[in-house]
This record gives C-alpha cells, sequence and structure tokens, in this order.
C-alpha cells in the first residue's frame, strides 16, 4: 500500500496539518480506518487533558497516617502519596 502526504485540517485549531506518510502507515496498523481530524498539537494536548481527568482521582495510601484514601486535589509531586486530611494538616492556611 502506498502513503501519500496529505494536508488535512484540523477541526479543533482550524490550522492546516501535513498527515505524513509514516503516521498513515501506523494509522493502518492500528486498523483505524479515518484520517486524524486534529492536528498534531491538539491531538497532544486532548492527551494531556484526559491523562490530568484520570490523575484527577486516584487511590493512594497516606505515608502519614497509612490510610487509604482517594485524592481528587492536584498535589505537589512529593504530596500525592498524603491523603487531604494529613495535608490539610501539613499546608496551615494562609
Ligand atoms: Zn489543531
Ligand atoms: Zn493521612
Amino acid at each position: 500500500m502506498q502513503f501519500q502526504d496529505q494536508t488535512l485540517e484540523c477541526q479543533e485549531c482550524g490550522n492546516e496539518f501535513v498527515w505524513d506518510k509514516s503516521e498513515q502507515a501506523y494509522f493502518a496498523k492500528k486498523g483505524f480506518k479515518e484520517a486524524p481530524r486534529r492536528c498534531r498539537a491538539c491531538r497532544a494536548k486532548k492527551k494531556q487533558e484526559q491523562k490530568a481527568e484520570e490523575a484527577k482521582e486516584k487511590e493512594i495510601t497516606c505515608k502519614i497516617c497509612g490510610k487509604k484514601s482517594i485524592i481528587t486535589q492536584d498535589l505537589a509531586p512529593d504530596e500525592e502519596t498524603i491523603c487531604f486530611d494529613c495535608y490539610i494538616k501539613k499546608s496551615p492556611a494562609a
């Protein structure tokens, strides 16, 4: 199968982007039948947003009190493994 670079319009930002041969080959390999609707930048952004959504809720074992807890806050990396209660205690209200 031969692939040709295609110029497509991103449905997200409206910019034109090139869907190149290697990407088409990748899509074909994955069995995707349709061309991408978004440019690389918008797809990367979407991916990040999805990741952020998933990252919003996760179960952790608190390293301070040992309780299992679902954290829904965007905590700093070194505070990811403490529960919300301990997080509040640790950060005095300003
Ligand atoms: Zn775009
Ligand atoms: Zn805790």
